[in-house]
């Protein structure tokens, strides 16, 4: 059952082949038997098979929508009723939600079943999943390597076919990244098209929820159980939702793909650059047109985002103080050592330094020199691609500089790890949509081909993203041991 897509899973409950117990008892058994990858901080045993037990009944009544009865896995970053939600962090390792994401509730509401939450990188700071309080993911497809991060819990359960699929949350990458270095489909929509109400903030202007998936036309379904304008959430979008599986069989005929030569510099390593050539050539196949464009601002995109995600995370994390929220020390003397030492106590490294950075570039002296300068920057680099996207469709590139690395390789320099977001960051100062999809492997690790289209275009990526699929087989591949 786990070698099956979503539309073949929702065939197979609409048809009696199984239910949706059977259905989630199997995946259950498979995290049990996988526990060592370390994908899940929660499981929700007991919630998951009363969901499939309700989402028989619906099925029985024939009230299905696409998801119904299917099992997946939630980031530990959305919020979820009645169920512990960390964001990774041992600041929130006893925090109850006492309410649901929306994107949690709209994916209860379409009768998917909630198998349990992700591990994640400690408030989504990270590329490699070791920042994490519940400790380091490892990547199925080498248990020595990292899945990436932030979404590294959702990037490993996918890949080692512990969920159908999963959510998880891009800020500078984190969802196409841990799709690339695990061999899935990951998709980071334009800003607001996903609400972000219920989603732990760590930095607004740039948070994104999306689906992480094995192929296209199943992060298709999950986007669309995902997407939508909330009142809830004042950043999100009211722009109508179109039908994204109805069109993923347009013909990529005439499509015009930008390759920015920034991203094909001599700094790209040659077998990902091959690899890539490859994937491209296969568009050429299919009918698209090659231009070569430019960005130049593109390589102010690490240094700006890292003066922006960092400030506002200094302002979002003001709330976890041992008092509003979080971790409470024992026995405080008076009201400055309660804050200084639940804080002290409740964070962990990383996020410690990006709250120094951050308030560090808002104080008085530094605002304008450091925050306001990074974002006179983000238009500049908004502006590239806005002009890149008047002569192009979309816009092809790497979506990491390797393939994924050691456990423990990176952890301990910020900015080699930093640098593993140098293709991702600058989509999400620019607040556009993007894809990564399977486009081979190097020594048998997976690698990514990333698409960035114009807003709200995530039916246009989609659509690009299975005619490849249809083509290629790259995203059909199993990690050896979890066939
Ligand atoms: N790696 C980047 C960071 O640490 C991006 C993380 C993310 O997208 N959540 O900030």
């Amino acid at each position: 059952m786990h070698t099956k897509t979503l539309t073949q899973l929702a065939q197979g409950l609409q048809s009696g082949q199984f239910s949706s117990i059977e259905l989630t008892k199997h995946f259950l058994d498979r995290i049990r038997k996988h526990s060592d990858l370390n994908a899940f901080i929660t499981v929700t045993e007991e919630l998951a098979l009363q969901s499939a037990l309700a989402a028989d009944t619906r099925i029985a009544n024939k009230q299905t929508q696409p998801l119904t009865g299917i099992p997946l896995a939630q980031k530990d970053i959305f919020c979820t009723l009645d169920v512990k939600t960390t964001c990774g962090s041992k600041m929130l390792d006893n925090f109850i939600a006492p309410y649901n994401a929306t994107v949690v509730e709209k994916l209860n509401q379409a009768g998917a079943v909630m198998l349990g939450k992700l591990n994640m990188d400690e408030f989504a700071m990270g590329s490699s999943n070791e920042t994490s309080y519940y400790g380091a993911v490892k990547n199925p497809w080498n248990t020595n390597t990292v899945p990436g991060g932030s979404s590294g819990g959702s990037g490993a359960a996918v890949a080692a076919r512990l969920a159908p699929c999963a959510t998880g949350t891009d800020t500078g990458g984190s969802i196409r990244q841990p799709a690339a270095l695990c061999g899935i489909t990951g998709l980071k929509p334009t800003y607001g098209r996903v609400s972000r109400y219920g989603m732990i903030a760590y930095a607004s202007s740039l948070d994104q929820g999306g689906p992480m998936a094995r192929s296209a036309e199943d992060a298709a379904i999950l986007l669309q159980a995902m997407a939508g304008f909330d009142t809830k959430d004042s950043t999100s979008v009211d722009v109508p939702v179109p039908d994204y599986s109805a069109q993923l069989n347009n013909s990529l005929a005439g499509l015009k793909i930008g390759l920015p030569k920034e991203f094909f510099s001599e700094d790209l390593n040659s077998d990902m650059a091959s690899t890539l050539q490859s994937a491209i050539n296969e568009y050429r196949q299919l009918g698209a047109e090659i231009i070569e464009v430019s960005m130049p601002n593109l390589k102010l995109a690490i240094p700006s985002y890292y003066v922006i995600a960092p400030a506002e995370c200094s302002a979002n994390l003001s709330r976890f103080d041992g008092v509003r929220f979080g971790h409470r020390c024992e026995s405080p003397v008076n009201l400055s050592d309660l804050y200084t030492r639940s804080r002290g106590e409740g964070f962990g490294k990383e996020v410690k330094r990006r709250i120094l950075m951050g308030t560090y570039a808002l104080s008085t002296g530094y605002y304008d020199a450091y925050y306001v300068k990074a974002q006179k920057i983000r238009r500049l680099i908004s502006d590239d691609f806005k002009n890149a996207l008047t002569q192009v469709d979309v816009i092809m590139g790497p979506v990491t500089p390797t393939t994924a690395f050691g456990i423990g390789e990176k952890i301990a320099d910020p900015i080699e790890m930093y640098l593993s977001d140098i293709y991702t960051i600058a989509i999400n100062l620019a607040g556009l949509p993007a894809i990564s999809i399977p486009a081979g492997f190097i020594n048998n690790l997976p690698v990514g081909l990333q698409i960035i289209g114009n807003y709200f275009t995530e039916e246009h990526l989609l659509n690009i993203a299975h005619q490849y699929q249809q083509v290629t087989d790259w995203h059909q591949q199993t990690p050896k041991g979890f066939e």
